[in-house]
């Protein structure tokens, strides 16, 4: 066995000074935005009005293999990378399997996940763009936090639609992202028309992401000198998070490990689609044959149960249509504890990769990925966010077939975050109290039934 540390750092010079375009490697793009109101692909004006123009720029761009992060953004990166990359050394021997494991843990920062490494350049283009308010939506909280840590550090006012039952959850996130200055509205609200509605025909809902975006959206158009900026799904935001892949590979390479098999835990897409672009960029060009799992809850399996349709991003039906895996914009999940896996569609990047056969899906029930999740804890000592533990829980699926075939794999898997505000879930779990919901197929074609018709 080569000499490998518990954890692979790497050097500041060792840092990546570009972002990794996959669609530039991908034999067949995803399928265009649909602007639903003219039937036809979306154009870059057209997203303007809601999204900074950079963005969309990058949003749109399908040739350049690399961008370069900004200067800027590599000395605020500096604030919180290189995140390690560890060897599960205690979790292997107490599994007792022959597999060699790693994960590449993105909760080192305060806001505990991936999210700021896209956080940070949205806010910095807004304020290069002159705009002085923003707009979003956060489902379990950690999208909320990194914003209103890089709003802060920008000084933008941000308002964030926060999913009801996860403010209610969460109660220290709210007190988190205030401490940066931002304010927190839990939704759906009374503050916007598309707010009003969902709660008149939906009175006991705990909300969405789906619902927030609409809010969030709607108040981005309204207030003057603002715009929406959106922690997930969009291919600029899994641009941003392919650092953690790039990151990763130099690490690895450095000890010249190879993964035989690469996982990541998948709401939106953006953290499996950063962890793995570079891998899958070689895959495309027939450089490995890497076996790569995404993820995702039972309570909310858009991809090993949806449909590979063109469907709207939110609730209030205000977004671009999207060819994406989707449950359908109208299926209201289950208040799972995984929130930040609670969103209908997947990233267009993540859906087509899937739908091409670069990757396989897997879906985990929530007690299944508790038990997980304190194994991890109490064998490599990091509490993990129940959103990462659905990677460790088919980790370690993984790891025991291996046990049982004797193979030698060496399996890389994502830690998305920390769970440290995700401590009701942890006690319901301790408890007993934590129960399973799988929608039935009746449920699925309740969703289905909303998709658009074109
Ligand atoms: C938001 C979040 C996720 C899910 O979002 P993706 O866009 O699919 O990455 C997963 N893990 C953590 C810790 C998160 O905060």
């Amino acid at each position: 066995m080569a000499n490998v540390p518990y954890k692979i750092y790497l050097n500041e010079e060792e840092l990546p000074k570009k972002w990794l375009n996959i669609k530039a490697f991908m034999k067949e793009l995803p399928e265009p935005f649909i602007n639903p109101g003219t039937g036809k692909p979306c154009t870059a004006d057209e997203l303007k009005p809601v999204f900074c123009d950079e963005l969309v720029a990058q949003e749109m761009n399908t040739t350049d293999k690399f961008i370069d992060i900004p200067e800027d953004i590599q000395a605020f990166y500096k604030m919180f990378r290189p995140s390690p990359v560890v060897r599960a050394y205690n979790l292997e021997k107490a599994l007792g399997t022959p597999a060699e494991i790693y994960y590449k843990f993105e909760g080192t920062n305060t806001s505990g996940s991936h999210k700021l490494n896209s956080a940070a350049p949205q806010v910095y283009y807004a304020k290069k763009q002159g705009l002085t308010h923003l707009t979003t939506e956060t489902g379990a909280g950690q999208w909320g936090t990194a914003l209103s840590m890089a709003a802060a550090f920008y000084g933008i006012d941000l308002k964030v639609y926060m999913v009801k039952v996860s403010s209610e959850q969460k109660p220290y996130r709210k007190a988190v992202i205030e401490t940066y200055g931002a304010e927190v509205i839990p939704s759906p609200s009374n503050t916007t028309e598309v707010g009003r509605k969902i709660l008149a025909e939906n009175p006991g809902t705990g909300g969405s992401l789906g619902c927030a975006i609409s809010e969030a959206m709607e108040t981005a158009l309204k207030t003057p000198n603002c715009k929406y900026v959106l922690g997930s799904v969009l291919d600029h935001v899994i641009l941003h998070q392919t650092i953690i892949g790039q990151e990763l590979k130099t690490a690895l390479d450095k000890y010249g490990v190879t993964p035989d098999v690469l996982i990541g835990c998948v709401g939106g897409g953006s953290n499996f689609g950063g962890l793995i672009a570079p891998y899958v960029a070689d895959k495309i060009e027939g450089k490995n044959n890497i076996e790569i799992i995404a993820a995702e809850p039972a309570s909310c399996p858009s991809l090993t149960r949806g449909k590979y349709a063109y469907d709207f991003g939110d609730t209030g039906k205000t977004t671009p249509l999207m060819k994406m895996y989707t449950l359908g914009n109208g299926f209201m999940p289950s208040p799972n504890h995984a929130g930040g896996l609670r969103f209908h569609g997947m990233s267009p990047i993540v859906s087509k990769l899937y739908h091409d056969g670069y990757f396989r899906a897997e879906s985990y029930e929530q007690t299944k990925v508790f038990e997980a999740a304190t194994l991890f804890a109490r064998t490599e000592g990091t509490l993990p966010a129940p959103e990462s533990s659905h990677a460790i829980c088919c980790a370690i699926e993984e790891a025991l077939k291996c046990k049982e075939s004797g193979e030698k794999k060496t399996i890389v898997f994502g830690l998305s975050g920390t769970g440290y505000f995700d401590m009701t879930a942890y006690k319901a779990f301790h408890e007993g109290t934590m129960t399973d919901y799988i929608p039935t197929d009746e449920d699925l074609e309740k969703g289905f039934a909303t998709l658009p018709q074109i």
